[in-house]
């Protein structure tokens, strides 16, 4: 029984290869934690960290709160299940599993009770004096787990431990292991690039590519809700089918127009999720619509509403006996330009033949669309944020009917149509002067989301906890403007996380033979906790006396006061501007050439000091941009 918690943790090989990056993650007591993507993306080097026999270069490693990064693998009573089973060919099954018990001296009666006990939860009792060549690759995958059961493991790793099965047999494999993990209670941690293994039976899957974890969630939860293209075309098989194009809004009405022909309409209430600047038939974006999304029409079809006409033509039909794919294409004139491929996932008694040109029906509901740039979704479960298209004037910004006087820390040009953004978590109910009427809400991991009906606009708000607001209900909504941001008027967000460029050093403690170490800021020396020290040397050794740093904190963790000489962890500065947004005031203070942001309520040109609580701090190493603490 255990719980992990993994902390920006960075993998580089000798000669510069970053295998890991930032991989941050919380893993609790008897989760089943399973790690996909292509080869190459860092899985297995992940997991090899937590078993520790791959050296962290930085980031923190918790077996149940304690820090295991210097502890040898025997120390962290974990237990790993490799591909290749790694048996010893001399020994029998009894002796294989009976071994790593009899290193640390068990007694025999016990060793006998322990291999009893796992063989028979994994059926090869009567296969115990067997020698490894004598049994088939299943048998033997058992007996590489029981091997680690035996050992009643914290933590159970396994590094692709069906590839070298076949297909019936990792089936049935992926269910014995699924059964074990929830028999012995332990936590899981199970590597794969079998998205379908992934699927069946992580409780929680990390989807990585080129190092970096791109989505963590539930499996139901990667499938509705990917966050990218990667994981959309990933996670779920036939794979999503992806159409380039352009969406218009017009009024209460919404166009995708796909490159390859198609169009498909619908109510903007169904596509409200897509923030409206992507609504002006210029961005790119990308349709994507999974096959069980789209069905052969029917006369006898229900449909509310939520089903888009469409029309393909078939190029090949597989009759899988359960279900039928169809493969056909958007594009009836040139029925093989990729552009318009589109899979079906359709009833087994569909009748239809290749060249036939169907209606189909697209979901209005289970679509989802990304930014063809970036790749990232638009249509996320959460909305990120709030895209108005507004006016300024003497001050004031309207929009669909509301007025909101801009505080005095953003002084902008007039302007009679100009794009502003927001987070939507900046967007506060139930006090201010916006009005509007609750739309809808969404309960999503115990927050709510609110879609907020203002003029013909979506809005929308996320709180912790259940909904205050009924639908229906007409409610008071405020904007927190430090969060606001109008490119065309050169208005930005503040910026609340402070990045301050410094180094660190040693200086001989004339008391004693022993050093002091500091964190140098410009002419400011701030004085490292002894667990910033222990990190810092844990991660770079003597190499942190010359590596260019980082140091990054949030403004919000910083507190400004009066000057006063001889200050502990102040870095002492002058207010160069004001910034009030009413609330809340902020001021940029100079620190030495180089400037912050804290909150502040005074005078530009006052000299402060702005105490630093350096254990908040984040150090992140400039010449390979990794986080140290
Ligand atoms: P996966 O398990 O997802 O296939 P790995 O974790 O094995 O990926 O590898 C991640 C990256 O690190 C790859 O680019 C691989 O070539 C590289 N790599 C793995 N092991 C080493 C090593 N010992 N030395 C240098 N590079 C390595």
């Amino acid at each position: 029984m255990a719980s992990l918690s993994l902390k920006h943790i960075f993998k580089v090989y000798d000669g510069g290869v970053k295998a890991v990056n930032d991989f941050c993650m919380d893993i609790e007591d008897k989760e089943f934690i399973v790690f996909v993507g292509p080869s190459g993306c860092g899985k297995s080097t992940t997991l090899r960290m937590i078993a520790g026999l791959e050296e962290i270069t930085a980031g923190e490693l918790r077996i149940d709160n304690e820090i295991v990064n210097d502890f040898e693998p025997k120390d962290r009573n974990i237990a790993m299940v490799f591909q290749n089973y790694a048996l010893y060919p001399h020994m029998s099954v009894y002796e294989n599993m009976a071994f790593s018990l009899r290193t640390i001296r068990m007694p025999n009666d016990q060793i006998h009770e322990k291999v009893m006990e796992a063989a028979s939860i994994l059926g090869i009792t009567e296969y115990l004096e067997r020698k490894p060549k004598a049994l088939s690759g299943g048998q033997r995958q058992r007996v590489a787990l029981g091997r680690a059961i035996v050992r009643q493991p914290k933590v159970f790793l396994l590094d692709e431990p069906l590839s070298n099965l076949d297909a019936k047999l990792r089936a049935a494999m992926r269910a014995e292991i699924s059964r074990l993990h929830e028999k012995l209670g332990t936590t899981f941690i199970y590597v794969t690039h079998d998205q379908v293994e992934a699927m069946t039976m992580g409780s929680r899957i990390v989807v990585m590519k080129d190092g970096y974890v791109q989505q963590i969630d539930t499996p139901i939860n990667l499938y509705k809700y990917p966050d990218n293209m990667f994981v959309a075309g990933f996670i779920g098989t036939p794979q999503m089918n992806f159409f380039d194009g352009t969406v218009v809004k017009n009024g209460e009405d919404v166009r995708f127009s796909l490159d390859c022909g198609t169009n498909i309409d619908m109510k903007y209430i169904q596509a409200d999720k897509i923030p409206v600047n992507y609504m002006d038939g210029a961005h790119k974006i990308v349709f994507g619509i999974r096959p069980d999304a789209v069905r052969v029409y029917n006369s006898t079809n229900y449909d509310d509403g939520s089903w888009a006409p469409a029309k393909a033509v078939v190029s090949v039909v597989e009759v899988l006996g359960g279900e039928t794919l169809i493969y056909a294409n958007l594009n009836l004139e040139t029925p093989d330009a990729q552009s318009g491929a589109i899979i079906i996932r359709a009833d087994s008694d569909t009748q239809v033949r290749r060249g036939d040109i169907i209606d189909i029906e697209i979901s209005r509901k289970k679509f989802h669309v990304f930014d063809k740039a970036t790749e990232k979704s638009i249509r996320r479960r959460i909305p990120k944020e709030n895209v108005i298209r507004a006016s300024v004037a003497g001050g004031v910004l309207a929009f669909a009917d509301q007025h909101f006087t801009l505080p005095s820390a953003i002084r902008c040009a007039d302007s009679a149509d100009v794009e502003i953004s927001m987070p939507i978590q900046a967007l506060t109910l139930g006090e201010g002067g916006g009005k509007a009427k609750v739309q809808w809400t969404e309960d999503i991991d115990g927050k709510t989301l609110y879609f907020l009906r203002v003029g013909e606009l979506t809005l929308f708000s996320l709180e912790a906890g259940e909904a205050r607001f009924a639908i229906g209900d007409e409610i008071a909504f405020d904007i927190d403007f430090t969060q606001m941001s109008a490119e065309a008027l050169g208005v930005t967000p503040l910026c609340l996380t402070n990045t301050l460029d410094g180094i660190f050093t040693k200086e001989k403690n004339p008391a004693g033979k022993q050093y002091d170490f500091f964190m140098n800021i410009g002419d400011a020396k701030l004085v490292p906790t002894d667990g910033i020290c222990e990190k810092v040397f844990a991660c770079k050794g003597n190499k942190i006396f010359h590596t260019p740093l980082e140091y990054v904190i949030e403004a919000k963790k910083l507190s400004v006061v009066p000057h006063a000489e001889g200050a502990k962890n102040a870095l002492t500065g002058k207010v160069v501007t004001l910034l009030d947004y009413g609330r809340e005031s902020y001021a940029v203070i100079d620190v030495g050439g180089q400037t912050l942001t804290a909150a502040y309520r005074g005078n530009v040109g006052d000299t402060v000091d702005v105490l630093v609580p350096v254990e908040a701090m984040t150090i992140k190493d400039k010449t390979i941009d990794i986080i140290i603490v």
